[in-house]
């Protein structure tokens, strides 16, 4: 494996855009190279074509500021020449989305994308590195449909999913769950804004998120799921049922979890579970893993955005409050950063699984 691979970041200048330049700034393995827009920003500095829309707490890297940016639309094949592989993240049209990410695949560079637009393609994998490597092994037969040699699309889950899928993943791998019952509380930056450009989310709470609860129920299972002749088979279970609420937080998704196991298992089995799991980029130590995924947090009033959502550079995941239920078997409290974990961290962690088992190479 070498140490040193061109990156792209295709919708450079959005919220998500902005968290891949200020992660990898810096990053051991890869260096960007190309930084793409909508034709608006196209041709324009890149400073310039962020311009206010900047919403990072530390300044535009250097390395960047003064870079031209290019036409993600129009500049596909170029942009494939320049680089190892793509991290995508647009605001577009599904279809629009599907349509572009394929192009560059085809144009046999690899896509690592936040987009939500292929995660029912049944031969991309999307991958959360802890929980599910193995779909990782879905490529070939996706490179055979494209007849791409490198090219191939992988995709990251919903942001919202960071906030209790983790947690039901890890100790369903010992005590198989049910069902269970999610309500999130998302913060606006999980819909690109912050409360400058959102100002009427400031002492506000709005019980709709378009398409969220349905990717938050169907998403699990597909993680769930297993290969089967060329195809990710969706898991029947454990099913899960969730209201997705958007509250006036600026980063930090929150989720309320009851759980029904087949099996009872104790508060402590549990515990020791979550804390002690180690996943592929922790036994490989990928650059941008967590030390230890899941922390789980005693105190009453854990865990809080503002004192947690930056646990393990926002790359773990802080669970507390787990406790017996009346109805359902526990109930537990679930805390992921949105846009590092849930967005942009995820998918450099995607890319980092990706290129350590050797589906990413440098040209
Ligand atoms: P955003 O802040 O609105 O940014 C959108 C990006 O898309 C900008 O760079 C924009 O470029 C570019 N773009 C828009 N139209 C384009 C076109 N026709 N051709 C090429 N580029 C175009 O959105 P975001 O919050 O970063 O989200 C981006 C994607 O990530 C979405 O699919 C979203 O669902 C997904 N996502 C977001 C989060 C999150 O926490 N925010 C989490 C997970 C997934 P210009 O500046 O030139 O217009």
């Amino acid at each position: 494996m070498k140490d040193n691979y061109k990156v792209g970041i295709i919708g450079a200048t959005g919220m998500v855009g902005q968290r891949f330049i200020t992660l990898l700034n810096n990053h051991p393995w890869y260096t960007i190279e190309v930084l793409a827009a909508s034709p608006r920003s196209a041709g324009k500095a890149y400073k310039d074509a962020v311009g206010a829309k900047w919403a990072m707490d530390e300044e535009i890297p250097a390395s960047v500021a003064d870079m031209v940016v290019m036409d993600a639309t129009n500049d596909v094949e170029k942009i494939a020449e320049k680089v190892d592989f793509v991290f995508c993240a647009v605001d577009m049209k599904k279809d629009e989305i599907k349509a572009l990410e394929e192009r560059y695949a085809k144009a046999e560079c690899p896509v690592v994308s936040n987009n939500s637009a292929h995660r029912h393609t049944p031969d991309v994998p999307m991958i959360i590195p802890e929980i599910n490597p193995q779909h990782i092994e879905i490529i070939p037969a996706q490179r055979e449909r494209l007849g791409t040699k490198r090219g191939f699309i992988a995709v990251k889950s919903n942001c919202s999913l960071q906030s209790y899928l983790p947690a039901m993943a890890v100790v369903n791998m010992k005590y198989p769950i049910d069902h269970a019952l999610v309500t999130t509380y998302q913060a606006i930056s999980g819909a690109g804004k912050t409360f400058k450009t959102w100002p009427e989310m400031v002492d506000n709470l709005i019980p709709y998120i378009g398409g969220e609860e349905e990717k938050s129920e169907q998403e699990p299972l597909r993680i769930w799921g297993h290969i089967e002749n060329g195809v990710i088979v969706k898991a029947e279970s454990p099913v899960i049922t969730c209201q997705c609420i958007r509250v006036p937080v600026l980063n930090g998704h929150t989720a309320a979890v009851f759980v029904k196991f087949k099996k009872k298992p104790t508060k402590e089995q549990l515990i020791e579970k979550l804390v002690n799991f180690k996943g592929i980029p922790q036994e490989l130590e990928l650059p941008s893993a967590p030390k230890q995924f899941i922390q789980y947090l005693s105190e009453d009033d854990r865990p809080q955005v503002k004192a947690d959502v930056n646990y393990e550079n926002g790359m773990g995941v802080s669970i507390g409050r787990l406790r017996e239920d009346s109805m359902y078997d526990y109930k537990f409290i679930g805390l992921s950063h949105n846009t590092v974990r849930g967005a942009a961290g995820g998918a450099v962690l995607c890319a980092e699984a990706l290129t350590a088992k050797g589906y990413i190479q440098a040209k």
